[in-house]
């Protein structure tokens, strides 16, 4: 007898439901078991009518369940021909141990297909006003783990501060040790510096500042959130509130007192999902 159960691997986005693809939204209608990570919106799940939802993510630093364990379910629910929706937030490939369950899937032979999502790491500086590329001040972005002190200096170290843009995911609880790394590793202590919590939800915050700010606090946003942080000259912008004359007014007048950007902490309503 065939076996018709599949997997697909969905990004769940930032948070507002609102953006998530339409084939995001398409799989979950048609899902039978929703596994799904601590950082999914409950408003993301509402869109799996009539599946079992089980959260197999990380709590309080503990996993609700194993790396290995997921994938045993996952197999083991596709293999009695149900349709599986392994969801996690922003895109799956992103920090999401995506690539890990796609292995799995592949070498027990089950069906899967991957969704991407709209990842934080570019999302969450967007809704900002944060484009992580700009002509002129930043010609690329690197998305990099916070999580290991260690992994990160190595990672960083070989880049060009005020070339490259650097978006940190999973770095919040180690802001300060991270800009202390940037710092001994050559980066200026006057680059701007953001971090947007809460991205696209009804809790979004900015904090903005300066390296050395960051470097020299120890939690510069006080919250329980996730949040991604921006260091490079991009950190300084503020599209939806700045237009770009003035902007770079702005940045024109900074390098030429060696002044930093201003210090903004913004509690923001959503722009959308009301
Ligand atoms: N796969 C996810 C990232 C997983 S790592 C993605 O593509 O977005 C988890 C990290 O993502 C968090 O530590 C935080 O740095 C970031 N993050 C996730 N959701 C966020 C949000 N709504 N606002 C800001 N940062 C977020």
């Amino acid at each position: 007898m065939a076996v018709t159960g599949h997997v697909s691997l969905v990004g769940a986005g930032p948070g507002d439901p609102a953006l998530l693809t339409r084939k995001a939204a398409a799989r979950l209608r048609a899902a039978d078991l929703v596994l799904y990570d601590a950082l999914v919106d409950v408003r993301v799940l509402k869109f799996a009518r009539r599946a079992q939802k089980f959260f197999v993510g990380k709590r309080a630093g503990r996993h609700a369940l194993s790396q290995h364990a997921i994938h045993a379910v996952m197999i083991g629910a596709a293999r009695r021909g149900r349709r599986v929706v392994r969801l996690k937030g922003g895109d799956p490939f992103v920090f999401g141990r995506g690539g890990e369950e796609a292995l799995a899937l592949r070498a027990a032979g089950v069906s899967f297909d991957v969704v991407p999502g709209i990842t934080s790491a570019v999302a969450a500086p967007a809704l900002a006003g944060i484009p992580v590329t700009h002509r002129g001040v930043a010609s690329g972005v690197l998305v990099v783990s916070g999580h290991d002190e260690d992994a990160f200096a190595a990672t960083v170290a070989h880049v060009a501060s005020n070339v490259v843009t650097l978006v940190v995911l999973m770095g919040l609880a180690r802001s300060r040790a991270l800009a202390n790394r940037l710092i001994a590793s050559g980066w200026s202590r006057e680059t701007p510096a953001a971090i947007v919590v809460d991205a696209s939800t009804p809790h979004q915050q900015v904090w903005r500042g300066r390296l050395d700010e960051l470097a020299s606090t120890e939690s510069p946003i006080d919250t329980d959130g996730p949040g991604t942080i921006v260091v490079g000259d991009v950190a300084a912008m503020d599209l939806m509130n700045v237009d770009g004359q003035e902007w770079r007014d702005r940045r024109e007048g900074q390098a030429a007192s060696g002044g930093g950007a201003p210090r903004v902490v913004r509690k923001e309503a959503s722009h959308v999902g009301r």
